[in-house]
């Protein structure tokens, strides 16, 4: 079980490939001898939720002794105090741990075990069982040093680290060799690749090279930073033809005052100037942000400023969060002051301002053709397709006879909704 962020559901691939070298299979929770959980605490909900389930295994485990074992972000935070509040788990383990999972589940089956040291992780040659043929994350990056004061990801996922550039173009070539038809590069700031090994961010380097390499693979990337988002990554993306056009770049305040608070790195006029160059040399880009309302201090003039940034930025989508303090980061020391009902009633206008750009973003793409990777049927409507634009807009259309997953295909564009677009099948390519 996975909860919490891409990063997560990319490590349970890595944990599914060690149980499985190691003899496990995947069975119904009912038929299992170990449930392993996977745990975020980026956000306040995902620990309520991990707690939650946790509650619903005690059953399972009084009944057929089931192994419980719970790792991640927040196992890593919490260590021991997990195992207090959760008597009955077994395995806790950290974000270095997951090449040992194996052997920790055996020691979990003769007392409790909490490993969480970090150091030392190497995902390179780790096997790795993914859950789609067609599409694949590759880590570029792992952990952070940016040390956002809300933000607990340096303290649970450690300091920066770059793979090498070879690791990177080896593991995404096998992986098209596959038969891979997109390929999600991962980090927490990729554009700071290989910076602190080399002096300077290569990542619009491994954005060419991969390009040349592994040309009939669709190459997406997540997480940028607004600060390291520089001129020659633009370049890159524009240059490269298989690099997708589609941007996420978390602005999270509009306010000045508040970005400094957050020790983001930048401003809003640098930001501004950011995106005007990006839609200049990518004309046709999506792009996407992370908002958050009620950071500590955060005032009726701070929060219209985000508001107006909004307007501004003319965002394609935009994911708002409320703040909820992380125990351990800078911004937990100080007040949590902006009351609830504030917080709420701020998140509620700024979803209503990107949600009005969302849907003028989708309408303006009625009438056009458009490239798309399908994902498979749509699980609301299994009689279409889902699929995403280079953009990375989601697209419904008609299911035929034939099985597209995976496939890129040619759709026209001839409706818009709130959140997706529906179009009529071309070709398939
Ligand atoms: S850049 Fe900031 S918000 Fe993103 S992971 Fe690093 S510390 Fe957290």
């Amino acid at each position: 079980m996975t909860f919490g962020c891409q990063m997560n559901l990319h490590d349970a691939d890595f944990i599914r490939g060690a149980l499985d070298a190691a003899g496990w299979r995947e069975s119904a929770l009912e038929e299992a001898d170990a449930a392993v959980l996977l745990t975020c605490c980026v956000r306040q909900s995902a620990e309520n939720r991990l707690y939650g389930r946790l509650a619903s295994l005690k059953p399972l485990k009084e009944g057929s002794g089931l192994l419980i074992a719970v790792g991640g972000c927040m196992a890593q935070k919490e260590g021991v105090n997990l195992m207090r509040r959760a008597p009955h788990v077994d395995v806790v383990f950290g974000t270095h741990q997951y090449p040992d999972i194996a052997a920790l589940l055996s020691r979990g089956t003769s007392g409790r075990v909490c490993a969480t040291a970090m150091g030392g992780l190497s995902l390179s040659g780790q096997p790795r069982k993914r859950r789609e043929d067609f599409r694949a994350w590759v880590t570029i990056t792992s952990g952070c040093d940016n040390f956002c004061s809300y933000c607990i990801v340096p303290y649970v996922r450690g300091r920066e680290e770059s793979r090498t550039m070879e690791e990177v173009v080896e593991e995404t070539g096998e992986l098209v060799r596959q038969g891979v038809r997109e390929v999600n590069l991962l980090g927490q700031n990729v554009n700071s690749f290989r910076r602190k090994e080399e002096g300077r961010s290569r990542f619009a380097d491994l954005l060419r090279l991969l390009g040349r390499c592994c040309p009939e693979a669709w190459i997406r990337f997540v997480t940028s930073h607004p600060r390291d988002f520089d001129t020659d990554i633009m370049l890159a993306v524009t240059e490269t033809a298989n690099v997708c056009e589609y941007v996420h770049l978390p602005l999270q305040s509009g306010s000045d005052r508040v970005l400094g608070a957050m020790n983001r790195g930048y401003d809003r006029q640098g930001y501004l100037e950011k995106i005007r160059e990006l839609r200049r040399i990518v004309p046709d880009v999506t792009l996407s942000t992370d908002l958050i309302v009620g950071f500590p201090g955060e005032t009726e003039e701070d929060f219209e400023a985000t508001l107006e940034m909004v307007e501004l930025c003319r965002f394609d989508s935009a994911f708002t969060f409320v703040y909820n303090p992380r125990e351990g980061t800078a911004a937990a020391r100080r007040p949590d002051d902006v009351p609830r009902r504030v917080k709420g009633e701020r998140l509620r206008r700024l979803a209503e301002a990107t949600r009005v750009l969302t849907a003028a973003s989708l309408s303006g793409e009625v009438g056009s053709e458009r490239t798309v990777m399908v994902y498979g049927a749509s699980r609301k409507d299994p009689a279409r397709w889902s699929a995403r634009t280079r953009g990375n807009k989601l697209v419904h259309f008609q299911r035929g006879d034939d099985d597209l997953t995976g496939r890129i295909a040619r759709v026209r564009i001839v409706s818009a909704g709130s959140w997706s677009l529906h179009g009529e099948l071309l070709e398939v390519i």
